[in-house]
């Protein structure tokens, strides 16, 4: 059996009793020595699998070089970094923070300060994070009700309702704020048509379009970002989760025909940049090639064949059941495969990107029984 410890944690989160302690590619351990499948990847982090040789190397490395210069200097793994992800996003500027919130409170303070304009247009069952403004924008009325009042000037539209944005948004929008997959809000994708809006909407407006790929960014929709299968370019885009492996790392990338608004002062983090994340996520961008998009593709179509109903985006999946999603959980994990729920009752499936057929066919099994 496996032990439980969180005695001296705060309990704001619904643990499993399982105490896992060590991981390697899909599967991880627990203290008694049992491994599971992880299709959970962490929540959609452990892009490379756990303890991927590249990022595990290059941050040992960096490890034995500098661990913590500040950002007072520059470091190269930071600035090498930048370089490859404004390459992906074909031409951007980087802000590094620690986790997927502060990207988006990144996001919030840029645009409030490039517009001038408060007012921010995000989606109804979206999650954005839970510090302030990522709370306030966060379209879950019960995770805010606690913590009002919170950022005013945010509006909600419907996702996929052209029409519901344009009853929201208006002069005083700054910031139209989108997940390109709505996934702590049931794995939603947002169809191109509505993200094709909400770009011309903004142009029109003055504001800025900012997709939050926290979760669906680094590959995990079978192209680095979500957005490139939407046809559109955003001005922000929001990343953290699998951009290191499991190393806590955020970034806020903004478009260079956006960049300026920020000056020295006007935004910054302790750790953000840290050396040794930022080696790790340069092995991960440099991972994340066409041969392993390919791999996301062909195992999110088998997953898919094997899950009629399933719907998202490469590794991204979702699939609603009958009961509350949290059942199938426990029954996934009491057989070995760890699984997410996205909501209620939405089970969500988000393996490392590596995963493989074999991989996919004992999920599969494990499912089929768990569903019955
Ligand atoms: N944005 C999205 C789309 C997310 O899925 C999450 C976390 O699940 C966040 C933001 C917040 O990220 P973090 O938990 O790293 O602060």
């Amino acid at each position: 059996m496996s032990t439980v410890l969180a005695p001296a944690l705060l309990p704001t989160y619904a643990r499993a009793p399982v105490t896992i302690v060590s991981g390697e590619g899909c599967r991880v351990w627990d203290d008694a020595g049992r491994s599971y499948l992880d299709f959970g990847a962490g929540i959609a982090v452990v892009s490379l699998g756990h303890c991927h040789p590249a990022p595990l190397a290059a941050a040992q490395s960096q490890l034995e070089l500098l661990w913590h210069a500040s950002n007072l200097y520059s470091t190269e793994p930071a600035a090498a970094l930048a370089v490859r992800l404004s390459e992906r996003f074909g031409g951007a500027q980087a802000f590094f923070c620690n986790s997927g919130t502060e990207a988006v409170e990144a996001a919030v303070k840029y645009a409030r300060k490039a517009t001038g304009k408060p007012g921010i247009v995000a989606l109804e069952g979206s999650f954005h994070g839970r510090t302030a403004a990522a709370l306030a924008a966060t379209g879950q009325p019960a995770k805010r009700a606690p913590f009002e009042p919170l950022l005013p000037g945010v509006a909600f539209a419907r996702a996929n309702d052209i029409a519901s944005l344009h009853a929201v948004a208006g002069p005083d929008t700054g910031l139209i704020l989108l997940e390109p997959v709505l996934g702590e809000g049931g794995i939603l994708p947002v169809d191109a048509a509505f993200v094709r809006a909400a770009a011309e909407l903004a142009a029109e407006l003055g504001a800025l379009l900012c997709l939050d790929e926290v979760q669906t960014g680094v590959g995990r929709t079978g192209a680095f970002f979500a957005f490139e299968r939407l046809g559109v370019r955003p001005q922000l885009v929001a990343l953290a989760k699998g951009l290191a492996n499991g190393l806590p790392i955020g970034c806020l990338l903004v478009a260079e025909e956006a960049a300026g608004a920020f000056a020295p002062g006007d935004h910054g983090s302790t750790f953000g940049g840290n050396p040794v994340v930022c080696a790790a996520a340069c092995a991960v961008v440099d991972a994340v090639d066409d041969g392993l998009l390919a791999n996301v593709q062909a195992q999110s179509a088998r997953l898919r064949a094997g899950l009629p109903g399933a719907r998202g985006a490469g590794l991204l999946l979702g699939l609603d059941v009958d009961r509350p999603a949290a059942e199938v959980v426990d029954a996934c994990r009491e057989a070995g495969l760890l699984v997410l729920t996205a909501g209620e009752r939405v089970l969500r499936l988000a393996p490392p990107l590596t995963v493989t057929a074999d991989e996919v066919d004992e999920a599969l099994a494990v499912l089929a029984e768990a569903l019955v």
